[in-house]
């Protein structure tokens, strides 16, 4: 850090690969009771997010990622009116599903509650007030535990959560155990959205081994991906449904769906959709060869308790 505030904030995915981005201000830097955080205003992509060392999102591009986890999903299904919001600390996952009027009520649980206050004082850029809805009902705890004790049932389900399962809290939302309690506490036609990892043709064995854990559990699976430029990398999204299929829709379905439940105009506080349309829709479900081929292998399927003991089974 120089005499002014600025800097070099160093991302290291592994010890092979660091990433650096030019800082002009660090706006926090500590450790909450669970994790590592830290908020830089970059001079590239405006302000960043980082969790236990790792990039959650950047202002310049966050709405690539928020967009392609949260639309796809709910433009499947017909009406959803109840959703849960597993991890998603910036607000922004929560501020893409409550786009939709025919949402009635958005349940986000958060594990750590510092972490929301820092996007609460830091990241408005990011939610734009939606921790304000009257929709909005926010949670502390973790989001197993949740699920497991809730008496609710939910149209649609994402985990938004830091992607570890070497160590951290993230790990037991990975499992075909937690997956099981997730798809009974989904109602009849519901589904389940996850963030599914780094998605360079490193990951594809990890990608896969996500792929396969949600088909042991639900009828229907996609995989889906889009480059997202502060993660230096291809992000991969999954969709586990219990009936609707969100790879089959058209774009000229995909567009009258839109129209219909998200009207002409721009939303009034959020603004317009700025990655997620009925081409981008298309684009998303498009797989390479390689991965396509490893998701239709048999394999590993990730159980309890395996999902604590280190780097995933290649298989
Ligand atoms: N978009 C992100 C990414 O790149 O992976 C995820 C962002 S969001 C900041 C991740 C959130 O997950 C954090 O706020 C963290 O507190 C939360 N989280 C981690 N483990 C959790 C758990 N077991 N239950 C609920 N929330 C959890």
């Amino acid at each position: 850090m120089t005499e002014n505030g600025s800097g070099w904030l160093e991302e290291a995915p592994d010890d092979l690969e660091h990433h650096r981005f030019a800082y002009r201000k660090i706006l926090f830097s500590g450790r909450t009771r669970y994790q590592s955080v830290t908020i830089v205003d970059s001079a590239k992509l405006g302000k960043i997010l980082v969790m236990d060392g790792a990039v959650q999102s950047s202002q310049e591009d966050e709405f690539i990622y928020h967009e392609s986890l949260i639309h796809p999903g709910m433009i499947t299904l017909p009406d959803p009116r109840r959703v849960l919001i597993i991890g998603g600390g910036e607000g922004a996952s929560l501020r893409e599903v409550l786009r939709y009027p025919s949402v009635e009520s958005v349940t986000m649980v958060d594990l750590d509650s510092e972490v929301i206050e820092l996007a609460k004082l830091h990241l408005k850029e990011w939610h734009r007030g939606a921790f304000d809805d009257p929709r909005t009902k926010l949670v502390f705890g973790d989001g197993r535990r949740f699920l497991e004790s809730t008496p609710e049932r939910y149209d649609v389900a994402v985990v938004d959560v830091t992607d570890c399962f070497e160590e951290g809290p993230a790990r037991a939302l990975f499992t075909q155990e937690f997956y099981r309690t997730a798809k009974d506490r989904l109602t009849a036609d519901g589904l389940l959205i996850v963030q599914g990892l780094a998605l360079g043709p490193r990951d594809y064995r990890e990608h896969a081994v996500l792929h396969r854990t949600l088909a042991s559990v639900f009828p229907v699976v996609r995989s889906y991906n889009t480059f997202v430029p502060s993660f230096w990398s291809e992000w991969g999204f999954l969709i586990a449904s219990k009936k609707h299929d969100p790879a089959v829709l058209s774009p000229e379905e995909v567009a009258a769906r839109l129209k219909r439940r998200l009207g002409d105009a721009p939303h009034p506080v959020y603004g317009p959709l700025r990655y997620y349309g009925p081409r981008a829709h298309q684009k998303l479900f498009l797989l390479p060869e390689m991965l396509t081929e490893l998701i239709q292998k048999n394999g590993y399927v990730l159980k309890d308790a395996e999902s604590g003991t280190g780097v995933l089974p290649t298989t």
